[in-house]
């Protein structure tokens, strides 16, 4: 009897800074099929099943939740990417800051007296995205991520290919289910500017966008703000640009855009 060689399997590592875990969640509720992906890989990490990585291995692929917040973030971040060829972040919080990332844009003092109500000294250091600390092979956006587009990024680089996510916004997809136009009501919507993928669920629940997936490749940001400014104040616009930590983002692609003209 000719005996099997035995191929061996990529490895994996799933790793959660700091979180909610809802994207690894996105992942667990994807069931049979998550169960069937994993069954491609070595699974060497994962957050979720385990304490503490063990950090001993080489990993193929590293799958970054969360942001680097504490300094154990940051060590683990960086000894994930030593360790990993592709290193991929999933999710808002890592790609973009996240909620946490409002914290930026208040009083520290004044967020740590209404968190901990007595007087205490803590780290409250900024809120920085994963590509400020480490190079970042690719990005899943959402927050949560999209679950079919998860499954289908990670079958795209198991077979070596380089996914692209169609660079086209939310508006696209909102106007494609009928869905009615929030910004044209009178509400800050940021749609036009947001990459679309996740089915406009926002505005199907007549919930306008935040953008929560990042900008898009092409986005006109410029037409955008300038309609925001001719009907609301800079306040109201940023605070919901800060809602998911896209603030930061826009305003630096603006600037750029500026700069090139
Ligand atoms: S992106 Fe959103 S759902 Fe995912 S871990 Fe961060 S806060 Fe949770
Ligand atoms: S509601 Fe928002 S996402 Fe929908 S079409 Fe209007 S601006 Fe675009
Ligand atoms: S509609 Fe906007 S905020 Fe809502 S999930 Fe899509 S990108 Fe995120």
């Amino acid at each position: 009897m000719i005996k099997k060689k035995k191929v061996k399997k990529p490895t994996i590592a799933i790793i959660g800074l700091t979180s909610c875990e809802g994207c690894q969640f996105v992942m667990l509720d994807q069931g049979k099929k998550f169960l069937e992906l994993l069954g491609r890989f070595e699974v060497q990490e994962f957050r979720l099943i385990e304490d503490e990585p063990m950090l001993e291995e080489k990993y193929d692929l590293c799958l970054i939740e969360g942001n680097p917040v504490t300094k154990d973030n940051i060590k683990l971040l960086k000894a994930m990417r030593e360790r990993s060829k592709l290193l991929v972040v999933v999710g808002n919080c890592a790609a973009l800051g996240g909620v946490w990332e409002i914290k930026n844009y208040q009083l520290r003092q004044k967020t740590i007296k209404y968190v901990y109500k007595i007087k205490m000294k803590v780290a409250n250091p900024d809120i920085k995205e994963v590509d400020n600390f480490v190079h970042v092979d690719y990005v899943i956006p959402g927050c949560p991520i999209t679950g079919n587009e998860f499954l289908e990024i990670i079958y795209q680089l198991l077979r070596g290919r380089r996914p692209r996510i169609a660079q086209s916004p939310v508006c696209n997809e909102c106007r494609t289910n009928g869905y009615e136009c929030l910004l044209q009501k009178g509400e800050i919507c940021l749609g036009p500017i947001t990459l679309g993928g996740c089915h406009a669920v926002c505005l199907k629940s007549k919930q306008a966008c935040w953008g929560c997936r990042g900008l898009f490749e092409g986005a006109q940001i410029e037409n955008l703000m300038s309609y925001l400014l001719d009907n609301f104040t800079r306040g109201e616009i940023y605070r919901v640009m800060e809602i998911f930590g896209a603030r930061d983002s826009i305003l630096r692609q603006l600037e750029k855009t500026k700069k090139s003209k």
